[in-house]
């Protein structure tokens, strides 16, 4: 059984309010914290090993620490809880059952950031929310957690929470911080990057809503003990979001040490694949990383088994491996079409580019219209190639993440199910009534 740090009192009734959360030992990391220098914070954080849960799994720490301190410049936290990723929901049931453990986390890591203003930037389609976590901020203010002089260290932290406009996009951070500002959100060039100009044109941490709530139990057992969780540099816990053809979907709390196989198919998480069908694939970080097959899902190519983590998910890179991502595990079972599959993410980044760069914007479209012909049984065999081809040209082209996001599911299809594709291309008569399914494989 894994263990658990973010979520071992979700169960508890009415956790969410401050009462409940303070009986059960809630804002004493924070006590603890405003005890302590911002630098000792850092420290602990770094000593961690906390890898930004939001995707890009770039350590927290050294985040950080690149924060410019400018003299007499305000510096500003930010939470990205903008999760529209396909597939993952880890952050809106962190959101949603357990909103003062963020509001904790924000408090401690605003302290040592030096932010006495921070906001949480949350998705449209995630309407009933804020009111929970401007309610619980209300809570945590008249309990002297945040507002003037918190606990008499003459600290001061106001939090606001900003709603978005539903828009994919704005989950990219400078995106983001653009429509905090209130303008369209549109992705900045970077340099320069948020710690240095970020809200407002000034330095800026922006980091996920599991990787702020992570802080709480860093603190609370020291950096040093949450990094003996995990395996390598895949320390502490991970929400997974499990969804798709399985029968157990959910949010759990993992250690990174449990194997693939053990997720999909313990009782204790995903109870294995519904109606007793057999597993054809996985995309286990969300939408953007490569989908892998069964096969290269539960075994690496070398033979070892493949581990819930971020080193053994990537295991041989691109070609065999994938990316641990955003924790948004999505199951294909043997019925599910690839190519049906892969055209709606595609219509779903080409809906979701915001038109700055000529290879998102007209790429994604044509991926969109190629597989469409393919799914629909009027492709032609070029049309692979030529698939294979646009995507190669949106990848590391474009001004934000949304490019490769968009490229890497095609490029992960074409190669491990090109076969699928020529089934579709060689029979049109049964493209539309038939799956190609597990059996061909
Ligand atoms: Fe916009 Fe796409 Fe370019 Fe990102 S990659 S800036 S979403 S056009």
């Amino acid at each position: 059984m894994s263990k658990k740090l973010l979520l071992k009192d979700a169960h508890i009734e009415g956790i969410r309010y401050f009462e409940t959360y303070r009986k059960q030992g809630g804002y004493t990391a924070a006590e603890k914290a405003l005890k302590m220098t911002p630098e000792e914070i850092l420290e602990e954080v770094k000593a961690s090993g906390l890898r930004g849960r939001g995707g890009a799994g770039f350590p927290t720490g050294m985040k950080w620490s690149f924060l410019a301190k400018p003299e007499g410049v305000p510096r500003h936290l930010v939470v990205n809880a903008d999760e529209s990723e396909p597939g993952t929901f880890k952050d809106r049931y962190l959101m949603e059952f357990l909103p003062h453990l963020l509001i904790e986390g924000m408090l401690i890591s605003s302290y040592c950031l030096g932010s006495n203003v921070s906001y949480i930037y949350i998705r449209g389609e995630y309407s009933w929310i804020p009111d929970i976590l401007e309610e619980a901020i209300e809570e945590a203010k008249a309990a002297g957690f945040l507002g003037k002089n918190i606990l008499g260290t003459g600290f001061d932290c106001e939090i606001y929470v900003q709603r978005g406009g539903g828009a994919y996009i704005c989950g990219e951070e400078t995106a983001l911080l653009e429509s905090l500002e209130g303008k369209r959100g549109n992705p900045r060039l970077k340099p320069p990057f948020p710690a240095v100009k970020g809200l407002w044109e000034r330095p800026t941490v922006v980091n996920n809503v599991e990787s702020i709530a992570a802080v709480v139990p860093i603190i609370d057992i020291t950096g040093a003990e949450y990094a003996k969780i995990g395996v390598g540099r895949s320390t502490g816990t991970k929400l997974i979001s499990a969804c798709g053809n399985i029968n157990k979907p959910g949010v759990y709390e993992i250690d990174m040490t449990i194997t693939v196989e053990e997720f999909i198919y313990s009782e204790e998480y995903c109870g294995g694949i519904k109606d007793g069908k057999r597993l054809k694939a996985c995309i286990p970080g969300g939408s953007s990383v490569p989908i892998v097959p069964a096969n290269l899902l539960l075994r690496t190519v070398n033979g070892e088994p493949r581990y819930m983590n971020y080193e053994s998910l990537a295991d041989g890179g691109f070609a065999t491996g994938t990316m641990m991502g955003s924790g948004g595990f999505i199951v294909l079972d043997e019925d599910q079409c690839i190519v049906d599959h892969t055209m709606t993410l595609a219509r779903f980044y080409n809906h979701e580019s915001c038109g700055q760069c000529t290879p998102c914007r007209e790429g994604t479209g044509w991926m969109y219209k190629i597989l469409k012909k393919i799914e629909k049984g009027e492709g032609k065999m070029e049309d692979i190639d030529l698939l294979w081809d646009i995507q190669r040209k949106i990848e590391g082209n474009t001004i934000c993440p949304l490019g490769d996001a968009a490229a890497w599911p095609v490029a992960a299809a074409i190669r491990h199910f090109r076969d699928e594709f020529e089934w579709h291309i060689k029979n049109p008569e049964l493209s539309q009534t038939q799956n190609y399914g597990l059996a061909n494989y």
